[in-house]
């Protein structure tokens, strides 16, 4: 029991709604298994309402939309980074989060944000005619999503995730040490 306590990740409960600017964020923290809801098309006041009644701590580069936010209660953080990883950093500074890791088992849906569902091999079905031969040779198990039924599977992309969770750790870790 222990070592699954250990995996679970820092920010259980925490929910997260990106504005339109953040779509790419907002993938990215899916896959790092954060529930993020996205809209490109809803209005401010749809936004904060949302973000009240879900109880979402809005993420958002308008500083008029935050400081609304700020008036209504919402928990809210005000991203000014240049990139989805400068952004990641505050916002995880923001909520207390320490450290972050790519897990699969616990990663979201990029595209709807519906949890994955772990498939052995052998239940895909005719899903196999849908992955590359060659991941389907080199994986054991695959992740298909709960809603759009897309399938996922650990592929080049984990290097790549686990360097920029490392990266990001780091920097927490600095922003950790600098006396307030
Ligand atoms: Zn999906």
């Amino acid at each position: 029991m222990k070592s699954v306590e250990a995996k679970q990740q820092p920010f259980r409960g925490l929910a997260f709604f990106a504005d339109s600017m953040h779509g790419s964020l907002a993938r990215k923290l899916r896959i790092f298994g954060m529930d993020t809801a996205y809209s490109s098309s809803i209005t401010d006041e749809h936004i904060l309402n949302y973000c009240s009644i879900q109880r979402r701590i809005l993420l958002t580069s308008d500083k008029e939309l935050f400081k609304r936010s700020l008036k209504k209660r919402i928990g809210s953080v005000h991203l000014q980074g240049l990139t989805d990883k400068a952004n990641m950093v505050k916002i995880f500074a923001e909520c207390n989060i320490k450290n972050i890791l790519y897990d699969s088992a616990s990663a979201r849906c990029p595209i709807c944000n519906l949890e994955l569902e772990k498939k052995e091999k052998k239940e895909l079905g005719d899903l196999y005619n849908i992955i590359p031969p060659k991941s389907y040779l080199l994986n054991s198990h695959f992740y298909q999503c709960k809603g759009c039924k897309k399938v996922y599977w650990e592929g080049s992309h984990k290097a790549a995730l686990d360097s920029l969770a490392e990266s990001i750790n780091q920097e927490l870790y600095t922003i950790s040490c600098i006396p307030n």
